[in-house]
């Protein structure tokens, strides 16, 4: 017989883990019997993940470091800001995955299931699931999987990849300033292309340093090693170093039309649910705000997937994803001006979609040039 829950999460990744713990938190769900599947035991540092927020937030307890003011430079110019009232924050994903998995533990109506999916079948009042070991069902699930449409039908879209490579690096002597981060260093670029050094100071002689890319290909992982040694040896002027950890991904930016694969029974989330904004692959802080939807339309009876993601914002991912697919080599121009033309405060609105028109118009205009033109266009 079939394991039956009221809500199955598929993937117990960062979004299927920050649902749980919302379900685990609301009285209204203290009767649902939930199960988590998934093909990893989660206890892996696999991310470092950061976001921007203003004040204390939900994840306080969880935050490795946190910085106040940041930089932004290119072959040109050195921009630097100071971030207040925001913050710009640091999770390693092992904290996270431990904390959210302990919390789960402690709530009786949640179970964690450590199996893979394999096979999904929705019927007219609930889905059944295989996985590995057993078949289960539920009335709703919520699903990590990447639908296999993206796949297949990817060549309709545009598709960039930020890909990148980060050491952890220690040193003997102090060098590093742990008060501000840097956003992108575009001094040291792989070819013509939109690719940048990243870095997360953690003490003065600790940092995370990462070359990234943000191309409509991805690359060997000997490219990646390449650049972070020239960047460590040349621009940072370090002769003695080790690195002490590694982490590698690749995040997709793209307008693949996930909300497509929503059903009546089953919603995609996270990555899958188009949660990882198209234009700079951050996806911590939206997936918090879609989760915040997602419960209430649960509780307003509606499609969980109703009203999650904002057509307005996807359109002007997909002008600035058009830019980057048709003039990779503008990269550093666009940013430069994004940065450079407005302040660090209406940047991060823009980018967690809390801008109005007149201030989407304000950026736009900051970024005014034939290939934006030319994409607008085309986005049409
Ligand atoms: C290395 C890296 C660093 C990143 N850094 C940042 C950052 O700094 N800030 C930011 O905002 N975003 C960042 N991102 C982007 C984004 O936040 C992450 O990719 C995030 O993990 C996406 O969440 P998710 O839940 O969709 O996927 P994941 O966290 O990848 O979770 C998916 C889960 O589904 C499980 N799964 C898949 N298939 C099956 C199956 N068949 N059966 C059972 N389980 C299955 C997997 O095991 C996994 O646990 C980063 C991404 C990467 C790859």
């Amino acid at each position: 017989m079939n394991k039956t829950y009221d809500y199955i999460i598929i993937g117990t990744g960062l979004a299927g883990l920050q649902l749980a713990l919302a379900f685990s938190k609301d009285e209204y769900f203290q009767n649902k019997k939930i199960a988590l599947l998934d093909k990893s035991s989660k206890t892996e540092n696999d991310k470092t993940w950061c976001f921007w927020e203003q004040g204390k937030g939900n994840w306080e307890r969880l935050i490795y470091k946190s910085w106040s003011a940041g930089e932004v430079i290119t072959s040109s110019k050195h921009i630097e800001f100071q971030l207040e009232p925001y913050q710009y924050k640091m999770v390693r994903s092992i904290d996270f995955y431990n904390y959210a998995l302990a919390e789960i533990e402690k709530n009786p109506n949640l179970q964690f299931i450590h199996e893979e999916v394999t096979y999904t079948e929705e019927k007219e009042s609930s889905v059944t699931i295989k996985t590995s070991e057993s078949y289960y069902e539920a009335a709703q699930v919520f699903d990590s999987r990447i639908p296999k449409g993206y796949f297949s039908e990817k060549e309709k879209y545009i598709n960039i990849y930020q890909h990148f490579k980060g050491w952890m690096i220690e040193t003997e002597e102090p060098v590093f300033n742990p008060d501000q981060f840097t956003m992108m260093d575009y001094r040291l670029k792989w070819k013509d292309t939109t690719s940048f050094t990243y870095i997360l100071p953690l003490s003065t002689t600790k940092a995370f340093v990462e070359y990234t890319f943000f191309t409509p290909f991805t690359t060997e992982e000997k490219v990646y090693d390449e650049k972070l040694k020239e960047y460590i040896e040349n621009y940072l002027n370090l002769k003695n170093y080790k690195v002490t950890e590694t982490e590698m991904g690749t995040i997709p930016m793209t307008n693949f039309p996930f909300q497509n694969y929503h059903s009546q029974r089953i919603t995609k989330i996270g990555t899958a649910g188009g949660w990882v904004k198209a234009s700079t692959g951050y996806s911590f802080k939206h997936t918090e705000k879609k989760i915040k939807k997602l419960i209430r339309n649960i509780k307003q009876n509606q499609l969980p997937h109703q009203g999650l993601l904002n057509s307005k914002f996807q359109y002007y991912d997909k002008v600035f994803l058009k830019v980057l697919e048709k003039e990779n080599e503008k990269g550093e121009w666009i940013f430069e001006k994004f940065y450079e033309r407005n302040s660090i405060q209406e940047v991060f609105q823009y980018l967690d979609e809390e801008t109005k028109i007149s201030q989407d118009l304000k950026i736009m205009g900051s970024l005014f040039s034939s290939a934006f033109v030319k994409a607008f266009f085309r986005s049409l």
